[in-house]
């Protein structure tokens, strides 16, 4: 035995007893995309049935192409995109490939692919990388859900409605939208707490955003600023449609009794209306507060009512 046919002896093994230990699926073709290896790996995260798959360890299993690509192309939401990809991989050796494909089954595989060369920079082939991320998208998802959701009303949480409002002042200042501020806090609500008990407090809460984004257009942004305090932005406004929107908010919270442990809960809301101003340099945070302003009007005229800001003149 010749010191290459020892070596090969050491190698071949060796190397597919890593190909098995990965934590991805992996394929491996030759230079004429012909299938030469695969680990069960690659079977699992494709969820191939594994039948023609031989028992002899140590031997690559040679596979026709067609049946594993044929499996999993009826896997793929977007079976036309893969193709066209992997074919664009095969003409070009020297392409590196990282992406995220999705399957109908709802799961994600991250994808790696790249070009084979030996030292003479001759190609060889193409391996290719499979790692299902599901549970690490839902995470994404759940912890994107968490950030921007405030948890008891679901609503815009304060962080996430001011980023958005940031977003619509910047767009008013390019095109010249005019949007409106509501700021809304529920008249003497420790009282409800109080009477009621916080859980009912509670209900309350939930129960007024539900017919607040009820009455209010898909545009609307609803987030919860404070305790009981709310905020609208309404992205293209006038006074005179954010002062009537104000209304019907504060006139439905008037009217409609919340229903909590089979008591009737009546409560009342004031409102402060303010505009975004596109011509000076206006923030969010003076808007809150020119908005904040007239709630505070609102509240010292008596409450249950709807006033906007009024700047103060010295005549
Ligand atoms: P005003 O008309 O002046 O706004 O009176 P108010 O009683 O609503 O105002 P105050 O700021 O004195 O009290 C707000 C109350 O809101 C106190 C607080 O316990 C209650 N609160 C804040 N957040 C929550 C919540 O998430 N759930 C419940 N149940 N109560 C809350
Ligand atoms: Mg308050
Ligand atoms: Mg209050």
């Amino acid at each position: 035995m010749d010191k290459d046919d020892n070596h090969n002896q050491f190698t071949r093994p060796l190397l597919h007893a890593i190909q098995e230990a990965s934590p991805d699926g992996i394929l491996v073709v030759d230079r004429h995309s012909q299938v030469i290896s695969y680990n069960q790996r690659f079977l699992e995260v494709w969820q191939i049935e594994q039948k023609s798959r031989p028992d002899d360890q140590t031997a690559y299993p040679h596979l026709p192409e067609e049946p594993l690509l044929d499996s999993a192309l009826r896997k793929l939401k977007d079976p036309d995109a893969f193709l066209q990809r992997i074919q664009e991989l095969y003409d070009n050796p020297e392409l590196h490939d990282h992406t995220e494909i999705e399957l109908t089954d709802g799961r994600t595989l991250d994808r790696h692919s790249t070009g084979l060369f030996d030292d003479q920079n001759n190609y060889l082939g193409r391996v290719w990388f499979f790692r299902d991320i599901t549970r690490q998208k839902l995470n994404e998802a759940l912890l994107q859900d968490l950030a921007w959701r405030d948890q008891l009303t679901g609503v815009m949480a304060r962080g996430y409605f001011l980023e958005r409002a940031e977003e619509e002042l910047q767009r008013t200042q390019r095109y010249g939208h005019t949007p409106a501020l509501i700021m809304l806090d529920v008249d003497h609500f420790k009282q409800v707490n109080d009477r009621y008990g916080h859980y009912a407090g509670d209900r309350v809460l939930v129960m007024l955003c539900r017919r607040w984004l009820d009455t209010l257009r898909n545009n609307d942004l609803l987030g919860r600023i404070g305790g009981e305090e709310f905020t609208i932005l309404l992205p293209q406004s006038d006074l005179q449609t954010a002062l009537q929107t104000a209304e019907r908010v504060r006139s439905i919270t008037e009217n409609q009794s919340v229903h909590s442990d089979g008591i009737d809960i009546n409560c009342t809301v004031s409102c402060g209306v303010t505009m975004l101003d596109n011509n000076q340099n206006d923030s969010i945070n003076d808007a809150l507060k020119r908005a904040d302003n007239a709630l505070y009007s609102a509240k010292k005229l008596g409450r249950n009512r709807v006033e906007q800001f009024r700047r103060v003149t010295d005549n």
